[in-house]
């Protein structure tokens, strides 16, 4: 019998570990915290920190890693408080709609910051998103690869003190640690939590046909080397009280364009994906238990928007609903057989998820949720390949 909180919809098969105390979870012991802290004390530390990075810095003081999502308009916004002159660095998925592309151009251009897409070389990244869903029936791994330790590259290599994240999603989905440890970001905690301890040398070896050299990238820098040159890494959720919802809410002033999700309430959280719900949502469904949706209901339960009982009512719709996965496998280039074989022996208990044609049906959310939502939009394009010249 898998242990499940008493308070939320967690159980201890979450993907990040979960440890209880009186059955209750140590993510729902952990966000009671944000009640208790003195928040005004710890965002005066934050600026104490940021402040000292204005004279160590000669061009940026800090990177902000970005996909273009919700959250990043807070941090950025945030960044930009704190007076800090920030590069935004961005990994190209290749798994972008036009949504995601509009929302991350946006939040470009609306603060006004400098910028750059990194785009990993194609055929590589296809090759290591093949081996990664044989392997580890995961298709994000390289991209959390890429994301997680390029933009810490760019701070080594161009001498920027310090990379800053939006949440350590550790401490906000199972209270990994407290908020006042100020965990910083460690190569350590990478390899936990945002790779799932599937680090590039696992997808290469007796996999990927992959030239080392391609793949540097992938790989988080040398700590001592980032030590000794001052890198570190910090997480805005340890110095501000979390709301992903509200703090989603507010991106849409600043011109962001929320997507209509069947799979999820929540239009914020990854909009402008073409896998995030769809192939991504099932295999984690698969390797973990539950959807995507649970994390956002648990995340609502906590900040009592939704109560437990209702919320298990929804986990059931959106757990169920079916998606159309053949896009993805078209743009990796597998054949209709090798698409077919896949269903049969990787989904073969899922059948009823897949769909080519979703509906959508609606569902009732509770008044304090829907006042943070609006009419999420629906992409016109999915996998939309910029930043490899021709877009067919
Ligand atoms: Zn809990």
């Amino acid at each position: 019998m898998p242990q499940e909180c008493n308070s939320c919809l967690y159980d201890d098969k979450h993907p990040f570990g979960m440890a209880f105390k009186d059955r209750t979870c140590l993510g729902c012991l952990t966000h009671k915290e944000k009640q208790t802290l003195d928040w005004q004390a710890r965002k005066d530390k934050l600026i104490q920190i940021t402040h000292k990075l204005k004279r160590h810095s000669k061009t940026y003081d800090c990177v902000v890693p970005v996909v273009g999502d919700a959250e990043d308009y807070f941090t950025v916004n945030e960044v930009l408080d704190l007076g800090l002159r920030p590069l935004i660095v961005c990994v190209n998925d290749y798994f972008k709609n036009d949504i995601a592309w509009h929302n991350l151009h946006n939040l470009i251009t609306h603060f006004d910051v400098d910028s750059f897409v990194f785009n990993p070389d194609m055929n590589v990244y296809k090759e290591l998103v093949k081996t990664s869903l044989r392997k580890y029936e995961h298709v994000l791994l390289p991209f959390l690869q890429l994301h997680t330790s390029f933009p810490v590259h760019v701070a080594y290599e161009r001498k920027i003190p310090m990379i800053i994240w939006g949440q350590h999603q550790a401490i906000e989905q199972v209270g990994k640690f407290s908020h006042s440890d100020e965990v910083e970001m460690s190569k350590w905690s990478r390899q936990q939590h945002d790779i799932f301890t599937v680090d590039i040398d696992k997808l290469m070896g007796n996999g990927a046909q992959v030239q080392q050299r391609y793949v540097n990238y992938y790989r988080y820098p040398n700590t001592q080397a980032l030590q000794k040159r001052g890198t570190t890494g910090l997480y805005l959720s340890n110095y501000i009280p979390w709301d992903p919802l509200k703090q989603n809410y507010n991106a849409l002033t600043y011109g962001f364009i929320p997507q209509r999700q069947i799979a999820t309430f929540d239009i914020y959280d990854r909009a402008g994906s073409s896998i995030y719900y769809d192939l991504h949502d099932l295999l984690k469904l698969k390797r973990v238990g539950y959807r995507k949706c649970v994390d956002h209901l648990v995340r609502e339960i906590r900040h009592q928007r939704i109560k437990p009982t209702h919320a298990q009512t929804l986990a059931d719709h959106y757990m169920n609903t079916p998606v159309n996965i053949k896009p993805f496998f078209n743009w990796l280039g597998v054949t209709s057989s090798g698409y077919e074989w896949f269903i049969e022996h990787k989904l073969s208990g899922m059948k009823h998820l897949l769909s080519k044609e979703p509906l959508s049906e609606s569902v009732k959310l509770t008044k304090k949720i829907s006042d943070l939502l609006v009419n999420g939009e629906s992409p016109q394009r999915s996998f939309i390949l910029f930043g490899k010249g021709i877009d067919i």
